[in-house]
């Protein structure tokens, strides 16, 4: 049988959604845990995994290249639609910033002074936590290609759950709409949406709730620091009623979790009653 993965997902960054992963990951137990926000991924800082091993991740290609077959006839350059490859002191030089590998420049090269070689992105690791085993990565700074490791990263937690009969994976998944958030989510049993209640909340929500429903991904909504604008938290309430968005919880601002947080702990006691109450809404779900 297919374990069952949540994805949790924020309109924004800096939400609580790390931190509601790991209340999650340790309400539930036992789990594969899957940190998809490789481009900043903060929730080993809370689960502090055993390090089990490391994988570099390719990206795509780019070009190179070699100033001693090149003749400077500006083929290449001309022939670049993306503006990568300039001529310095008579030879090609290839700004791999701007090069996006369609190996356009190799084919036209009369003197084969062109190669396309892989990059080096980023890197994958495997850990066991207190509560199951755990994929996560770090893109390079500037690195490409972050929904290709955003897969890798789900394959191999589906893989490690299926090799071990866990029936369940937890993935903290990137902030926004974008390729990696998309490539975090489909397929997924259940998204749950964190918020926090700004006026840029119901344009989060809206855009999630459009993308969610696009790919047909079941979706709940939490409340984070709820109590901090009561009427926008009334407003956000009204209006997933409106939308007919389930809203499975609401979490107070606690500086006790701030605390907690900044020691590098889950804050298991301090929101204890609250993860209760989401924790029975998921079963719903689940
Ligand atoms: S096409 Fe080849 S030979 Fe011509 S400038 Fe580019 S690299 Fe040099
Ligand atoms: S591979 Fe494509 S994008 Fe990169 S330098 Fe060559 S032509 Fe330009």
């Amino acid at each position: 049988m297919k374990p069952h993965e949540i994805v949790v997902i924020s309109g924004k960054g800096g939400t609580g959604k790390t931190t509601l992963t790991s209340l999650l990951v340790a309400s539930f137990g036992k789990t594969v845990i899957c940190d998809a926000d490789v481009d900043a991924p903060d929730l080993e800082i809370l689960l502090k995994p055993e390090p089990l091993g490391e994988k570099p991740f390719w990206g795509m290609q780019t070009a190179k290249v070699d100033p001693s077959l090149c003749a400077g006839c500006s083929a290449c350059v001309r022939a670049c639609r993306f503006d990568a490859i300039t001529m310095a002191e008579g030879k090609a030089v290839v700004n791999t910033s701007f090069c996006e590998g369609c190996d356009v420049c190799r084919r036209v090269c009369p003197e084969s002074a062109i190669s396309l070689l892989d990059t080096r992105q980023g890197t994958s690791y495997e850990g066991l936590t207190d509560f199951g085993p755990m994929w996560h990565a770090k893109l390079n700074p500037g690195g490409e290609n972050s929904g290709k490791l955003v897969q890798f990263l789900r394959e191999s937690a589906l893989r490690t759950a299926r090799e071990k009969g866990i029936p369940l994976i937890l993935t903290d998944g990137p902030p926004g709409i974008a390729c990696p958030a998309i490539s975090a989510m489909t397929g997924a049993d259940l998204a749950i949406v964190v918020t926090e209640p700004s006026g840029a909340a119901f344009h989060d929500v809206d855009r999630l709730s459009q993308v969610t429903a696009r790919f047909g991904i079941p979706t709940a909504f939490v409340i984070n620091k709820a109590d901090l604008a009561p009427r926008m938290t009334e407003k956000l309430k009204e209006e997933a009623k409106a939308g007919n968005w389930k809203i499975i919880g609401e979490i107070p601002f606690k500086r006790a979790v701030v605390d907690a947080v900044a020691e590098t702990r889950i804050p298991v006691l301090e929101l204890e009653e609250e993860i209760k109450l989401i924790r029975k809404e998921l079963d719903v779900f689940l």
